[in-house]
């Protein structure tokens, strides 16, 4: 049996170079002050996507000065630009629908080796305010997604990026309060929401969801195929945390419901956030106690064993379709196999 790496090798969405300063954040007015000065670098994030350079094998978070965003500064409520002393992070409405849930956010995110500040400003997308804030057409920059571009962006930009998506996405879903139901005021530059109401504070919350490593006793590793997939692709199985329950525990359960296995030896391996929208990846290595693999034919529709050998060959015949290098996923399965896999085509998404 070979030895494999005891953890995985620093996942693409766990890298940061950004001190968080969270001590920082309840400092009267500090994203406004923060937004006037022109060191202060801001993300402003249209629905899920960042503006980003057009050089696809080397992309960079293209951040703005401060003061460059002071025209959306009267759209940002008494954090915008032109209010150095208000109150951080208050959202106002941009337009129809749920005030609370369609507005601006902003969000401070910490700074970096050099000293910068950075703020996010998240836009709905379709407004006034993302129109203003998206590319212009010089074809030096675009828009893109965290899953298109998080494994080519540098540690700082990648952290960046993954940190202000996965708190957008918080404050997007959670626009009242969830003990007496009245709409929520943001706090603390972004990092609390609070209830004028009944005065709880909700701070950001993460969904722990673990991802295995399926090994036998002859070292094959079981990936599983699910329905909903287009074919060929399979990947490790994955499954949300319940209440009350450990991490070995959920990853026992995950697959004994999914394929009918008995897990043996469970071991962690890593972890990365994932925040499409709101996971957290815990990774492990289980040693199947069994091998009569039983699919639940719900949620997976096919899983079967595989070899080294018989997944080098089915990955290069364009058999066998891997997750892409983003995922924790094909980190896994790349750490069980012993070395990167080249892909036959592309990988999906
Ligand atoms: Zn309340």
């Amino acid at each position: 049996m070979r030895t494999v790496p005891a953890m995985l090798a620093t996942l693409s969405l766990a890298r940061s170079g950004l001190d968080r300063a969270a001590h920082r954040r309840d400092e009267a007015g500090l994203v406004g002050t923060l937004l006037n000065r022109p060191t202060t670098r801001v993300l402003v994030l249209i629905g899920d996507q960042a503006v980003v350079t057009t050089d696809d094998a080397a992309p960079a978070l293209v951040l703005r000065p401060g003061p460059e965003l002071a025209h959306l500064g009267d759209r940002l409520g008494d954090a915008g630009a032109g209010a150095a002393g208000g109150t951080a992070g208050v959202m106002v409405g941009d337009g129809a629908g749920d005030p609370a849930a369609a507005s601006p956010l902003t969000a401070y995110l910490g700074t970096d080796a050099a000293g910068h500040d950075h703020v996010l400003i998240a836009l709905p997308p379709g407004g006034r305010s993302a129109e203003d804030a998206s590319p212009p057409a010089d074809g030096t920059s675009r828009l893109a997604v965290l899953r298109e571009v998080g494994a080519g962006l540098d540690d700082t930009d990648a952290g960046l990026f993954t940190c202000a998506l996965a708190l957008a996405n918080w404050h997007a879903t959670h626009p009242r309060c969830s003990r007496c139901g009245a709409p929520t005021r943001v706090a603390a530059a972004g990092w609390t929401r609070r209830c004028p109401a009944c005065a709880t504070d909700h701070f950001p919350r993460t969904d722990p969801a673990v991802i295995m490593s399926v090994v036998d006793e002859q070292d094959r590793l079981l990936l599983g195929h699910q329905a909903v997939w287009p074919d060929k692709r399979f990947s490790t199985l994955a499954g949300f945390v319940e209440p009350g329950e450990s991490l070995e525990a959920a990853v026992r359960r995950e697959v004994g419901e999914e394929v009918g296995l008995e897990v043996g030896e469970v071991a962690y391996q890593g972890s990365q956030p994932w925040p499409f929208p709101s996971s957290l990846m815990l990774a492990f290595r289980a040693r199947a106690l069994t091998t009569q693999i039983r699919v639940d034919g719900d949620e997976l529709e096919q899983a079967r064993w595989w070899s080294r050998e018989e997944l080098a060959l089915d990955v290069a015949t364009g058999e066998l379709l891997l997750p892409p290098p983003l995922s924790v996923s094909r980190s896994l399965i790349e750490q069980w196999f012993g070395g990167p896999i080249r892909d036959a085509g592309a990988s999906w998404r």
